[in-house]
């Protein structure tokens, strides 16, 4: 068995404005360290545009259309759609492969193909609420590869994990009344987007949230993990388990102060795979959120993958 790798260069084609946080060079960075001969057993894909159904599954046909007029009036430039989220031409397209490709990554570990997946692919998606773009998302990724394990391959639990520093609001709110869904995030507390309180639990108790005071650290990262967030996923058993890969935990990140270090990312990897093994086959879709520090961005890549790749090789 393998590890899938989906990407497209349509992601390196989404520009952001001088000086924001989320751009172009993140991605290269995690490429060239993913085209390194350690990672050569990688099985690379090119991520598939998601059709409109796909989108359809978490967004109504208004959202899609207001993203689309949004790319359309930026013309030759940017338009913003607030402070923090900006689009230009080649921002549909890179936001259709990050969804596509989280599609395709599910059918890929679906069919036995791989038996797990990581999607580096920008913009991120798990800001992205159902009317509402934000947070540098345009499309909830993780949510329409949710609920595509569920709609089309049938399946009755998917857990999502989201290790970002952010709380993963736009996950919470298109699948807040998914029972089949068990979403996780945990986040610093206080920081953007402001969501994330651990009463916010979802219309079936589906949703778990765990807020972490910033300078939390490894080992406080790691208590929780073992406390409250491997439990619960163990008690739900699901039978495909989706990652929200945020690196921006990371000590050296410019935007939070959680203080997480490579080996955190690759320790919580081993866990959740050890879930996956436990209850859903190995089954294990990633894919890329935050992290703006590109060194220490592709350093905890590396770390994640060398640890699906690992995993996925048994
Ligand atoms: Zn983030």
């Amino acid at each position: 068995m393998t590890t899938a790798l989906f990407t497209h260069d349509d992601c390196l084609r989404h520009l952001t404005p001088p000086g924001h946080p989320e751009r172009v060079a993140r991605l290269e960075a995690i490429l060239e360290v993913l085209e390194t001969p350690e990672f050569a057993a990688l099985d690379w894909h090119d991520c598939p545009l998601a059709d409109r159904a796909e989108l359809l599954r978490v967004h109504p046909e208004a959202h899609v259309a207001a993203v689309e007029r949004a790319v359309e009036a930026a013309g030759d430039g940017w338009a913003s759609i607030d402070a923090d989220t900006h689009v230009m031409a080649g921002s549909l397209n890179a936001a259709l492969r990050g969804a596509g490709g989280c599609v395709a990554a599910v059918e890929r570990v679906m069919s036995g193909a791989a038996q797990n997946a990581f999607v580096a692919a920008r913009p991120p998606g798990h800001h992205a609420e159902k009317t509402t773009p934000m947070g540098f998302c345009l499309f909830g990724n993780v949510s329409i590869a949710a609920k595509n394990a569920l709609d089309a391959h049938g399946l009755s639990r998917v857990a999502i994990m989201d290790f970002d520093v952010h709380h993963g609001n736009g996950t919470q709110d298109l699948l807040w009344d998914e029972a089949r869904c068990l979403f996780i995030s945990t986040h610093q507390s206080p920081l953007y987007p402001g969501t994330g309180a651990q009463h916010e639990t979802g219309a079936d108790n589906n949703v778990m949230n765990v807020p972490l005071p910033p300078e939390t650290g490894s080992q406080g990262f790691r208590r929780v993990m073992e406390a409250e967030v491997l439990p619960a996923l163990d008690d739900f058993a699901p039978e495909l388990l989706l990652i929200s890969a945020g690196f921006d935990a990371h000590r050296a990140d410019p935007l939070a102060q959680l203080n997480l270090v490579e080996e955190d990312f690759a320790w919580a990897t081993e866990r959740l795979c050890d879930v996956a093994d436990a209850h859903a086959g190995g089954r294990v879709v990633s894919t890329l959120e935050g992290g703006y520090d590109l060194e220490a961005l592709a350093a905890s890549t590396a770390a994640h993958v060398k640890v699906l790749m690992k995993r996925g090789a048994r």
